[in-house]
This record gives structure tokens, C-alpha cells and sequence, in this order.
């Protein structure tokens, strides 16, 4: 497979107060873990910006002024968002690149430049409803992404796959009356944010919630990835599948309870390429979401990669 990564030095410019979980480090622990010799082969690419326009294929504009309004202009000030989101002056830019990678990376799998891609980039965004910037996201890059597919290369049906420890509210919210696109998550419940249940179908039944119960690990999340979301997605047939690819299910991560092991995220990423193999030729886009114990997000994201890289 040949597999590209989108970076970008301003992904460690987006600041949040200290203590906070989402920060400059988890990117910084990444990198680091993609530098070693096995990512040798990845074809390594600096992120591209955004339009402001690009935000709206998800949110209204309204939304997008909201998030500008809230973006300090001195250096070293934070603005609270809402109750867990906060903006330097540099988040606008940081997450307009986090949607610019996105969007570059379908254009990469639908054009033959790479077979898939991972885009390490922050703030997260699959939290960020239409129009709601929480959980320390701004824009549903997943969303737009899946958007940018269809507009710009005819994509009929795209999967997003969320397998963060957190529900993805947001990329719920956008698409729970769209039978173009296929929502899967696993996640823990009860959890932040408190969406998720199974009998959240969307409208045409095209959400799919495999909730987790707290402590469970890698067996019970195996079963509901090959119960519930590779049934859904083998039906779908999407011509993409787009990865939220949030490391929080790990068992050291401090914001939950679910005890994956990186195995667990090398074997997910291998189901998910046999599908897109089948219906999408090969065509992946996995996001960076969440993650906050470094060590356990470096182990998984290098597990990640390297099975998107060896197919
Ligand atoms: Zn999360």
C-alpha cells in the first residue's frame, strides 16, 4: 500500500490552558513515534490550509463566525469556548489545516496519489455538531471530509468509522438524516458526551451505535466491530471509508475505561482495509481524533499506521 501522512508545525500551536488533555504534545509524541525507521516508506506531506468556505460543506456559516469571534488576538491569551474547548491565537489556522489535510487526503485516495492516508492533526473534530464547537473541537474534519468526496468526486456513499472511546456526537448530528452516509462508532456508555445509545438509528438507519460498557477490553470491542460495524459497512458498500481515529479506548488513557491494547487498533485498521478493498479499491482516510495518555497513543497511532501501510 502506499500510504501518506499530512503534518504540519501548526498543529502544536493550537494552545490549551495547562493540564488540559488536548495539547501539543499528543501530535508531538506521534511524530516521534512515525519517525522511526519502520514508517520509512511514508510518503510524508506538509498539510494545506483551507479556505474559511471549506468549513461550510458541514456547518453553517454562522457557526464558523461563532468559532472566529472566539480566537484571542494577543499572544498567550486562551479563550473558553464552552465548557472544554478554548482557543489561542493560533487554533483557527491549526484547525482550518487540520480540514485542508482532511480534504487533501480524499483528493489523494480518489486521484491514485496514495491508497490511503492518516492525518495527524489537531484540534480533534468529531465532536463539532453542526452547530456546535465542544469537546475541544471546531469543525467535524470527518464530515467534511465525507462532504468534499461527494461534491468534489462524486463519492454515492462514504463510511465514517469512529472508534474513539468518546461518541461522535457531531458526526451524528450532521448525518442522522442522510442515507449517503453510513455512521459507525463504538464507544464507552455512559461516557462524555452521553449520545450513543443503539437505538440511535439516524433516520434512514444508517447510524450505527455499538456502545461499550466501562472496563470491558479487546474482546468485547472485536465482537461489536464484527457484529455490529463490519456487517453495516460490508451492506453499505461505501465507495470511501473514513477513519475517526481516536486512541482513547486505550487502557492507559486517562479520560475512560476501556481497556484496548495497540494490537487491538492494528487489527481494526486490517478489517477496515479488507472492506475498502472490496468495495471502495482500497480508498482510506483515517483522522487523528483523540488519545491522551502519550505513550499509549504513540504505541497506537505507530500500530495504525504501519497496518495502513502494510495492507
Ligand atoms: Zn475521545
Amino acid at each position: 500500500m502506499s500510504t501518506r501522512l499530512y503534518e504540519h508545525p501548526i498543529f502544536l500551536e493550537h494552545v490549551t490552558p495547562a493540564g488540559h488533555p488536548e495539547r501539543p504534545d499528543r501530535v508531538r509524541a506521534i511524530n516521534v513515534a512515525l519517525g522511526h525507521p519502520n514508517f520509512a516508506r511514508l510518503d510524508r506531506k506538509e498539510a494545506p490550509l483551507a479556505s474559511e468556505e471549506a468549513v461550510l460543506l458541514a456547518h453553517p456559516e454562522d457557526h464558523l463566525r461563532a468559532v472566529m469571534r472566539h480566537i484571542p488576538e494577543e499572544d498567550g491569551e486562551i479563550n473558553q469556548i464552552e465548557a472544554d474547548t478554548y482557543a489561542s491565537p493560533k487554533s483557527l489556522q491549526a484547525a482550518l489545516t487540520g480540514v485542508g489535510a482532511a480534504m487533501a487526503a480524499v483528493d489523494d485516495v480518489f486521484t491514485g496519489q496514495a491508497d490511503n492516508v492518516f492525518v495527524a492533526a489537531r484540534p480533534p473534530g468529531h465532536h463539532a455538531e453542526k452547530t456546535t464547537a465542544m469537546g475541544f473541537c471546531f469543525f467535524n474534519n470527518a464530515a467534511i471530509a465525507a462532504r468534499h468526496a461527494q461534491k468534489r468526486h462524486g463519492a454515492e456513499r462514504v463510511a465514517i468509522v469512529d472508534w474513539d472511546v468518546h461518541h461522535g456526537n457531531g458526526t451524528q448530528d450532521i448525518f442522522w438524516d442522510d442515507r449517503s452516509v453510513l455512521f459507525c462508532s463504538t464507544h464507552q456508555m455512559p461516557l462524555y458526551p452521553g449520545t450513543g445509545a443503539k437505538d440511535e438509528t439516524g433516520k434512514h438507519g444508517t447510524i450505527v451505535n455499538a456502545p461499550l460498557s466501562p472496563n470491558v477490553g479487546s474482546e468485547q470491542f472485536r465482537e461489536a466491530f464484527k457484529s455490529r460495524v463490519l456487517p453495516a459497512l460490508s451492506d453499505f458498500r461505501p465507495d470511501l471509508i473514513i477513519i475517526s481515529a481516536g486512541f482513547d479506548a486505550h487502557h492507559r488513557d486517562p479520560l475512560a475505561q476501556i481497556n484496548l491494547v495497540g494490537e487491538d487498533f492494528d487489527w481494526a485498521t486490517g478489517r477496515l482495509l479488507e472492506i475498502a478493498d472490496k468495495s471502495a479499491s482500497n480508498r482510506v482516510v483515517s483522522l487523528l481524533e483523540g488519545g491522551y495518555d502519550l505513550e499509549g497513543l504513540a504505541e497506537s497511532a505507530g500500530l495504525h499506521v504501519l497496518r495502513l501501510m502494510k495492507g
